[in-house]
């Protein structure tokens, strides 16, 4: 059973500011993973799909989710559906099944009424919030049971086919930087990346 505090240094360090909704990605993360029973991703066994989107309150928590589980962006073993819901789906892709997990919808709303977000509505950094206000919060998201905040679904068989790896890169006629040429596209004027067929087509 893996841990979600052996993830809170690495988590911190990559998310930048202590605050509640990345430790409850890690917390969540780990839920999946456990009953999932997986290990963190060294390459791309496993695959999140993310319900969370941009620009709302708590979407830290996939930051939490990318740390745990080891999907990320750089590996392309992440997407986000931008629904704007505090869920995700973990996909094992050896396995080829897959478990959701959301946050409880009763938790989330008190969670919203924290001090911490009442400070965030005032347009306070999560960096400038007091450590007596964050702190707790942090501590008491570390410790509480799996059932008092996650909902976890039940392990469904779930197909997930990869794409091949691309290695193979030439020139852009135009810009002559190196472009993987499955983005390479055939135009009168040789072979283009998407920047400047973007650029040709504004007329810059
Ligand atoms: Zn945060
Ligand atoms: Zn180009």
């Amino acid at each position: 059973m893996l841990d979600p505090k052996n993830f809170m240094e690495v988590g911190l360090a990559f998310h930048g500011h202590k605050c509640p909704a990345m430790p409850l990605g890690l917390r969540a993360a780990v839920a999946a993973m456990n009953i999932l029973e997986v290990e963190r991703a060294r390459d791309k066994e496993l695959q999140v799909i993310s319900e969370t989107g941009k620009g709302h309150a708590a979407g830290c928590f996939l930051d939490g989710i990318m740390v745990a589980t080891g999907c990320t962006y750089g590996k392309s073993n992440i997407e986000k559906r931008y629904y704007n819901k505090m869920a995700f789906t973990l996909i094992d892709v050896q396995g080829q099944r897959s478990v959701r997990v959301s946050l409880k919808p009763e938790f989330f709303a008190r969670m919203l009424k924290s001090p911490f977000v009442e400070q965030r509505k005032q347009g306070i950094p999560p960096q400038d919030i007091a450590p007596e206000i964050t702190g707790p919060l942090v501590e008491n998201i570390m410790s509480m049971p799996e059932e008092m905040f996650l909902d976890i679904g039940t392990i469904t068989p779930r197909e997930y086919t990869r794409k091949a790896g691309v290695f193979d890169a030439e020139s852009c006629s135009q810009c002559k930087e190196m472009v993987f040429i499955d983005k390479l596209l055939d135009t009168s004027a040789g072979r283009i990346c998407l920047a400047c067929k973007g650029k040709a087509e504004k007329g810059d």
